[in-house]
């Protein structure tokens, strides 16, 4: 077999055997098909797509790429998450320790930012210290010791996806139904959790725009995990406009931690409580969504979750200081407030337009190997539905130089969009799946 010929297989939409599909994965796990190859692979499949068996057949040869790990024996139940990408998507910082506080175990592996959304490897990078790259020992010790784990994809677990999706992350493929699946799929399957909860992201900051796509998306995810026996609920989960109010690595790490200790914007800590919930009954320690919910919330209100958040800060070698004293996490030279330029509701805001202004500041990459700003991002005071007077403050950005800040500050009064008459605030949640 050659990579050539499987390449040009699927440029003319032909159908992929499960062979070849394995052959490729290998290929890419061992270095023998290198980027270029890839990255053309990775354009037809986006340009052609794939059917549900082979992106089935592509999710367990990238799962089967490097280890697949076996929990039972280790804790009695694992839960893991997963987001397919928004903007200020600070989810799993404060999801993960509110789920871990209520005895659930989680064990996950978080990527970096993709695109235009941002990445939780990189938001809690901002911690001095804080260690991405765990062991098997350690994640499988960790895992038993604190019951949570939050590591990046050291572990030889789906090396398949580390590589594709890094290539992807800056050769225009993401946004494609069997790439994200299988990326998905492959790194919750690799890392053993026996129930899984999906966030599919819909909307203008999401990979998934419509309604329509996004269902596609989440249910082939959930056939995909049950077919391989674990437990899986999929959220379709607004991104018509950021989450919560900060974006960017630091900002949304302080974000985060406010939350934690029961504060924090209203939308984000909401869809917190949603997607914690959700874990709690999946994980079977609670036997309804509002108990699992008045579970959750007790967890941020009385400061257990915090308190798993910091356990976890110092097992993976963070220094407990920064988030002790969130002032000390990197900052940006230039903090700018733009004040709204006139009075009105306000009736979108544009997530992508606000992630790629985010990702021209510095905080993602726009090459593979790309070093990041963890400080600089934007911070959003204004949702859509809110009425806002001429000189309310619209958004703060943090940049490093004051070009940087000229060009995000005209990039994001664009894409505010505004309305005399009232609008509705969005929803969070459009559908639950499985
Ligand atoms: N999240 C992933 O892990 N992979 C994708 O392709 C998109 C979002």
């Amino acid at each position: 077999m050659r990579a050539v010929d499987i390449i040009i297989k699927k440029r003319d939409n032909q159908e992929l055997t499960p062979e070849e599909i394995e052959f490729f994965i290998g290929g890419i796990t061992s270095g023998e098909i290198p980027d270029y190859q890839a990255a053309a692979w990775a354009m037809a499949v986006l340009l052609n797509g794939m059917n549900d068996r082979e992106t089935t057949d592509l999710t367990m040869a990238m799962a089967h790429s490097g280890e697949v790990l076996d929990l039972t024996g280790v804790v009695p139940i694992a839960v893991d998450k997963h987001s397919t990408g928004g903007v200020g998507d600070k989810t799993t910082l404060v999801v993960e320790p509110s789920v871990a506080a209520c005895g659930l175990a989680v064990g996950k592996m978080s990527g970096r930012g993709l695109g235009f959304s941002g990445g939780t490897l990189d938001k809690i990078e901002a911690i001095p210290g804080y260690r991405t790259n765990l062991t098997r020992e350690e994640f499988l010790h960790q895992l038993k010791t604190i019951g949570l784990v939050l590591t990046g994809q050291s572990i030889d677990l789906a090396p398949a996806d580390g590589k594709l999706y890094a290539l992807r992350d800056v050769t225009g493929t993401v946004n494609s139904i069997p790439l994200i699946a299988s990326s998905v799929m492959s790194k919750k399957i690799a890392a053993g959790a026996q129930a899984i909860l999906l966030d599919v992201k819909v909307g203008n900051g999401a990979f998934m725009e419509t309604l329509a796509d996004a269902r596609q998306l989440a249910k082939l995810m959930v056939a995909i995990g049950r077919r391989v026996g674990r437990r899986v609920v999929a959220l379709l989960s607004d991104m018509n406009q950021p989450l919560g109010c900060a974006v960017g690595n630091a900002l949304e790490t302080k974000e985060a931690i406010d939350t934690l200790h029961g504060g924090g914007p209203a939308d984000f800590r909401e869809h917190c409580l949603i997607v914690a919930s959700h874990m709690l009954v999946l994980g079977g320690k609670a036997s309804s969504l509002e108990v699992a919910r008045q579970m959750a919330q007790t967890a941020l209100d009385g400061g257990s979750a915090w308190t798993k958040f910091r356990t976890l800060v110092a097992a993976q070698g963070g220094d407990v200081h920064y988030i002790d004293n969130p002032d000390l996490l990197p900052s940006a030279p230039l903090i700018e407030t733009v004040k709204a330029p006139r009075s009105g509701y306000l009736s979108g805001i544009h997530a992508r337009e606000v992630g790629e202004t985010a990702v021209e500041l510095g905080a993602g990459r726009a090459r593979k190997g790309d070093v990041i700003d963890l400080a600089v991002g934007i911070i959003i005071h204004q949702k859509v539905g809110n009425q806002i007077h001429q000189g309310d403050p619209l958004f703060t950005i943090h940049a490093s130089s004051a070009q940087k800040f000229e060009e995000a500050s005209t990039r994001l009064l664009a894409a505010h969009f505004w309305s005399d008459i009232a609008c509705q605030p969005l929803p969070l949640i459009y559908e639950v799946i499985g």
